[in-house]
């Protein structure tokens, strides 16, 4: 297979050939990975696909990879579960969930976006890898490198939940803490990439990591028997998975894989990090920066990188954009685990609860196909629900015991019940 990709500027359209680059160096725009559709007609056929693996790599084609390219794991291929019991709640006849909070290996999408992000590392001949880090992604990064053999150092911000630290340390990755929010770690980071020889996957490896990204996108679609869903709603935190979605759908459209059709995006953040959705809002040209402050750790990105794509596509695709409170996070993550049986962390909560404020809007209406994307696992954020359950308490090993416990739980029923 002969190399049909490569490097272009978003502004100016120059190419820049494969090389560990995200920024145009003529015009100072990010870079994104172009391809030349024509010859991908003929190198990929979607009949392929039957022979495959259900996992991020039997899309190989559609991914920045090597020639020599063989799938060192089996990232992805997560369920899209149809609703019954939220779909009831809410009066939704089509409600789909994308549940990469079972992702492999390190449960959350980040996981799709270092799959391609070392595959470019390892062709780049880089020895240490590494990322600026809200938690997820350098959970994604050590499990992987330490699975592949690269040198680990992730940056994130001191105050990070324990979970998602001890998450990364277990690995055997080098962890800095940095006194600063992800914004100020993300600005050390592209100093670092420029000084030392090392792959940041979200930094100078940026295009073809979020590239990755398009994996959630196209599993959705032949999850749906290869059709697209009338609505997405994406958490966003730099704001790249929710474009990298839209361009997977285009480019299945492109290829003939599925019938073209408007589909609408929406986008969810936390309102004490909601730079894009505030800018969505108040119709501004610009997003303003912020300064995070919410239990949506993994969505507290002020600067988002991808801000202006994210609204771009929003606006013109008919979506909307919203945020909700910390309250209404919790209150969203007890909701899904409560009708669907899954747990999700914040950003989840993120999601599922602007899900509801779309439907209450009117914008995500009863009969569409709507598909809600859960990205990360509950299990990383335990502290910002433990105050909801408070642990109960224990009782001799004996049935008087236990009579006794029900009688105070359920009053006179208990007696009742037994009788
Ligand atoms: C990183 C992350 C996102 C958002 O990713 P962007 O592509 O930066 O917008 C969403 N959910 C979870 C759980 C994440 O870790
Ligand atoms: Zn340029």
């Amino acid at each position: 297979m002969s190399v049909h990709y490569e490097l272009r500027c978003r502004e100016c359209g120059k190419t820049w050939g494969n090389v560990p680059r995200s920024f145009c160096e003529d015009c100072f725009s990010p870079l994104e990975i172009a391809y030349d559709y024509d010859s991908l007609r003929k190198l990929a056929r979607r009949e392929d696909l039957s022979n495959r693996a259900f996992n991020m790599w039997r899309y190989l084609e559609l991914l920045p990879l090597p020639e020599d390219f063989a799938a060192p794991n089996a990232i992805g291929g997560t369920p899209l579960v149809a609703s019954r019991k939220l779909a009831a709640h809410w009066g939704l006849k089509n409600l789909y969930l994308k549940n990469d909070a079972v992702c492999f290996p390190s449960l959350s999408f980040k996981d799709r976006v270092v799959g391609t992000a070392l595959t470019a590392a390892r062709r780049f001949g880089f020895e240490t890898v590494g990322c600026s880090s809200t938690g997820n992604l350098a959970n994604a990064v050590a499990a992987q490198a330490a699975q592949q053999g690269f040198d680990v150092c992730v940056f994130i911000p001191a105050d990070l939940e324990p979970a998602k630290v001890l998450n990364t340390a277990v690995y055997g990755a080098r962890i800095v803490r940095i006194n600063g929010n992800y914004d100020h770690v993300n600005r050390l980071c592209a100093q670092i990439a420029d000084r030392f020889h090392w792959g940041l996957v979200n930094v100078n490896l940026r295009p073809y990591y979020s590239e990755g990204s398009k994996t959630h996108g196209y599993e959705i679609a032949e999850q749906l028997g290869w059709t697209l869903p009338d609505n997405v709603v994406v958490p966003m935190a730099g704001g790249s998975l929710i474009t990298k979605i839209a361009k997977a759908f285009q480019e299945l459209v492109t290829l003939g894989w599925v019938e073209a059709k408007p589909v609408k995006f929406f986008g969810a953040q936390a309102t004490g990090c909601s730079p894009i959705a505030d800018a969505v809002k108040r119709n501004l040209l610009r997003f303003q920066p912020q300064k995070p402050n919410t239990i949506a750790r993994s969505l507290a990105i002020g600067n988002p990188a991808d801000g202006p794509f994210a609204m771009k596509l929003i606006r013109e695709s008919g979506g909307w954009a919203e945020d909700i409170s910390d309250p209404e996070i919790v209150a969203a993550i007890k909701l899904l685990a409560e009708t669907e049986g899954i747990f999700t962390e914040t950003a989840g909560g993120v999601t599922v609860g602007v899900t509801k404020k779309l439907i209450t809007q009117n914008r995500i209406k009863p009969e569409e196909s709507t598909v809600v994307c859960i990205t990360g696992n509950g299990l990383k954020t335990t502290d910002a629900i433990a105050a909801e359950f408070p642990a109960s308490e224990a009782i001799a090993p004996r049935l008087d015991a236990f009579e006794a416990y029900l009688d105070a739980q359920l009053g006179t029923t208990a007696a009742t019940a037994k009788a």
